[in-house]
């Protein structure tokens, strides 16, 4: 599982002339995020890229990490590349694939067989490639990674939404998707839209029940679902220096809720701990030589308004445990109002089931301090009123916690210790319920509680709390109790009150662990072989898409001319669909489904001009292959919006149609495009949306002098023999104009290695 030392070197030995020559470009001192960003500029882009506000940046990350169900297209992709070995160190986990039913053993050993295909792929892949590779029941992605991984200082992207959980350890760690998972790993830069900043400036200490999970409950409050988009939030200050580097980690994983692109802590003496406790000493040794570096600068500091674009204050001596919810998480509620907002409200008091864990809260400083509730249940006879379920962040944490009689304590309260996945948090949970159409509420120490994730029911009402303030309500099963304040009828008739947690940030005998999951990747890759059944639904190797055909395109049919919205979850539905989101043939299945066509405002009901007949997007577009017709879309405004998903790009490329002619684009999606070989066009004219009628054919003309800068044609050849001719746009530079005309960007990779 070895952490690369060199690697580490190399980004500390260019730490301090980046930094430099960022503040003489600047003529300012530096935030913590600038000098971790500047430092991570390809070299390209460092001579002319000091300075905020400039647009997309090329960077290179240190590190990829991926989780189960995105590795899977991200490496089918990346095995087009041609290289032997991945260019960054790369990790795949095996996390989200794991059913939560019964209890750890038994659902673990369902998922292996259940997933066995998926599992054998990614093992055998990760082996071949030089990735490492954690098994399922090692532990759940971000957990792993601030364990192993992160480390001050450091960029990383992973292909989940909460890899900033390594900004904990002062990593600049960013969410994506697998495209560019791929492009990193195949050695390309990657590239980002220089952040806009906010500080939150964390003072005072915490006490008694107030933890970590309270600090990013409040700050979700503060800045709501969207308030972090497009932004880095950078904490400091004497507060964030007294809080542990997991409940760091506790409070940039959830930042993902506000929308941020990442947070981040600075360096600092709980870093270095941590460091030291999970067998790092070298890095931290290594982060000690180049401290000065791994904060943002004094003056920064001292005066944060001109520095940052917003700045949020918080002072931790006065800050109330919150619980957030129901169904988003920024409905902040201080515990003192919640009793009172539960009632207003008529939300369900009597709560069903508490939940612990996940990637967000899962540190032993957690387990630890909702144990001590836990075991308050015992010592002062009170019976558990709801249902409770543990979930460890990791095989490291779960076999300490077990060796230490915590997870001793949750079992002897009535609490059911899950596998160390992700389980209820992404909604695998086989929950028992007797009434689904009953109103009901959950609580959980996750991230995330909007409708239907953990089980999938609409009438679920979930809130979010830390694991100690969860681990009391599951003791008292009602809402409307406040653990800080209210008594409890024990079961000799007493009133009994909770004492204040109390929890233990590192665990005094230390970590153990007899088996992590870890399989380490071959030394030489070149005889293994990558296990993908050729009758696997699941699972298709992909093969490389056609180059251009070196003329014009002509004689294109209409598939759709989609109205209004049209997201990248219209494009490729997720839901069932994600069972086959590495078997790109049956994927594609789903394209465009959700799309609205103009001429009849339906969704998957498109006009076959072969037969006349009506019928569902795919299996007409699939109907134009077979023919070896081409086709194109016709999109509306900020076409392809929404997660970065690679399949909305891969489905329409895989079945044959040519090119995407909208009004815009959502700019993600239309790299995605390029990055396939497809045509991404705007209409010159937007009002030429409306000169597109449902039995035109098309051609696109001007290709072979394709140039940046320079408009195509698209002619409309409409029925009875009328004409238009519109100018189309596009913002092809040359690279990309190369990857249209090799049919891929990966087609370009893989000629290069051969090379
Ligand atoms: S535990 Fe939840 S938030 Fe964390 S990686 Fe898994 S699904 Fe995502």
């Amino acid at each position: 599982m070895a952490f690369d030392l060199e690697m580490i070197k190399q980004v500390y030995s260019r730490l301090g002339s980046r930094v430099e020559a960022a503040r003489k470009a600047t003529g300012k001192p530096l935030t913590l995020t600038e000098k971790i960003l500047y430092t991570h500029l390809t070299e390209g882009a460092a001579q002319h890229a000091y300075t905020r506000g400039v647009d997309y940046v090329d960077f290179a990350p240190d590190r990829v990490a991926m989780q189960d169900a995105t590795a899977q297209m991200a490496l089918l992709q990346f095995m087009q590349a041609g290289r032997p070995k991945v260019a960054v160190p790369s990790t795949v986990h095996c996390d989200h694939l794991i059913q939560a039913k019964i209890g750890a053993d038994t659902d673990l050993d369902t998922a292996k067989s259940q997933n066995k295909e998926v599992y054998d792929f990614l093992a055998s892949v990760s082996d071949k490639y030089g990735i490492g590779f954690w098994k399922p029941g090692a532990g759940i992605i971000h957990q792993v990674v601030l364990e192993n991984y992160a480390f001050p200082g450091g960029m990383m992207i992973g292909t989940d939404s909460h890899t900033p959980n390594a900004g904990g350890l002062g990593m600049v760690a960013i969410g994506v998707g697998g495209a560019d998972a791929c492009d990193v790993m195949a050695g390309l830069p990657w590239e980002l839209k220089f952040p806009k900043l906010i500080g939150v400036k964390l003072t005072g200490k915490m006490s008694g029940w107030t933890s970590a999970k309270d600090v990013i409950l409040k700050v979700a409050g503060i800045l709501t679902v969207k308030g972090g988009t497009g932004a880095i939030v950078e904490y400091f200050g004497e507060g964030a220096e007294s809080l542990s580097a997991t409940g760091k980690g506790t409070i940039c994983n959830m930042g993902a809720e506000i929308g941020a692109t990442t947070s981040v802590f600075g360096y600092d003496a709980k870093s270095e701990a941590y460091l030291r406790g999970t067998e790092r000493a070298e890095v931290a040794d290594l982060a000690n030589a180049v401290k000065e570096h791994l904060t943002g600068d004094a003056e920064v500091y001292a005066n944060p308004e001109q520095y940052f674009d917003q700045v949020i204050e918080i002072n931790l001596s006065e800050l109330e445990p919150h619980v957030n919810g129901p169904f988003t998480p920024d409905l902040a509620w201080p515990i003192s109002k919640f009793a009172q907002a539960v009632k207003e409200n008529g939300w369900p008091t009597k709560l069903e089931v508490g939940l612990i864990g996940s990637c967000t809260n899962s540190s032993y400083e957690d387990i630890t301090r909702a144990a001590s509730i836990a075991h308050q249940a015992v010592t002062k006879s009170l019976k558990t009123a709801a249902e409770f379920t543990i979930t460890p962040g990791s095989e490291l944490v779960r076999y300490t916690v077990e060796r230490d009689g915590y997870l001793g304590t949750f079992e002897g309260m009535g609490g059911v210790v899950l596998a160390n996945a992700c389980g209820p948090c992404i909604g695998q949970w086989a929950r028992h319920t007797d009434d689904p159409t009953r109103k009901n509420s959950i609580i959980t120490s996750f991230n995330r509680n909007f409708a239907k994730r953990q089980d999938g029911n609409p009438n679920t009402h979930a809130f979010v709390a830390s694991p100690e303030i969860v681990t009391a309500f599951v003791i008292a099963g009602d809402l409307t109790f406040n653990p800080l304040t209210d008594s409890l009828t024990n079961e000799k008739g007493e009133q009994v009150k909770f004492d204040e947690p109390k929890g233990i940030e590192l665990p005094v005998k230390g970590f153990a662990v007899e088996d992590a999951g870890y399989q380490a990747p071959a030394i030489d890759g070149s005889k293994v072989e990558v296990k993908v059944d050729p009758k696997s639904s699941r699972l298709q190797l992909l093969d490389p898409f056609a180059a251009w055909e070196g003329t014009d395109l002509k004689g294109l049919k209409l598939l759709i001319k989609a109205k209004g919205k049209c997201t990248t979850d219209h494009i490729s539905m997720a839901g069932p669909w994600l069972k086959f989101r590495g078997h790109l043939d049956n994927i594609s299945n789903n394209m465009l489904i959700g799309a609205i066509n103009y001429f009849n405002d339906k969704a998957d009901t498109v006009k076959n001009e072969l037969t006349g007949e009506y019928g569902p997007v795919p299996a007409t577009q699939r109907a134009y292959k077979a023919a070896g017709i081409g086709s194109i879309v016709v999109g509306d405004e900020n076409y392809g919006e929404g997660s970065s998903r690679e399949h909305a790009a891969m489905e329409p490329r895989h079945l044959g149609v040519r090119a995407i002619l909208v009004k815009s684009f959502a700019r993600i999606h239309e790299t995605n495009l390029k990055k396939q070989g497809m045509l991404a066009l705007t209409f010159a004219n937007p009002a030429d949306y409306d000169k597109i009628l449902e039995d035109d054919t098309f051609d696109i003309v001007g290709l072979t002098g394709f140039a940046p800068g320079k408009p195509l044609q698209v002619v409309i050849n409409h029925k009875g023999g009328l004409q238009d001719t519109i100018a189309v746009n596009h913002t092809y530079n040359a690279q990309q104009i190369e990857w249209f005309k090799a049919g891929g960007a990966l087609n370009i990779i893989r000629r290069q290695q051969k090379a």
